[in-house]
């Protein structure tokens, strides 16, 4: 998707901090940071949201679940962190390839805003 910021910024065409990388997805951390640790995961294939998502994408989704552990223990958060997929309008989506916000070191709030 040539439009699409998260796509340029897997490309390459726009600067980020990665964290990590593999052949299927890329953590970076966010520009505008909620927290002192504030990563976004994403697929290196694009998909814009979670309603966009498709029975062949099970695999991959489960894969970037089971990779925000180990990206946690990356980034040192071991007193837990926080895991948001926002979606759509009213989801606060303002990136329309989906992407996993992990936040940690400090203590979050519940219910979310
Ligand atoms: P959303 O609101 O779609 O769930 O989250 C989008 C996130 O992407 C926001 O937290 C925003 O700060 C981050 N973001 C938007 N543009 C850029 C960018 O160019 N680089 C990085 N690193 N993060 C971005
Ligand atoms: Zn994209």
């Amino acid at each position: 998707m040539s439009d699409c910021i998260f796509c340029m910024i897997k490309e390459g065409k726009i600067p980020s901090s990665t964290v990590y990388e593999d052949d299927k997805i890329l953590v970076f951390n966010d520009v505008d940071p909620q927290a002192p640790v504030h990563m976004l995961m994403i697929p290196k294939k694009h998909i814009s949201s979670l309603n966009e998502t498709s029975e062949e994408d099970e695999a991959l989704l489960g894969y970037m679940m089971n990779k925000v552990r180990d990206v946690a223990k990356l980034a040192g958060l071991d007193n837990g962190y926080r895991v948001v997929i926002n979606c759509g309008e009213d989801g606060m989506q303002t990136v329309f390839h989906i992407h996993v916000h992990i936040l940690g070191k400090r203590k979050m709030l519940w219910p979310p805003g």
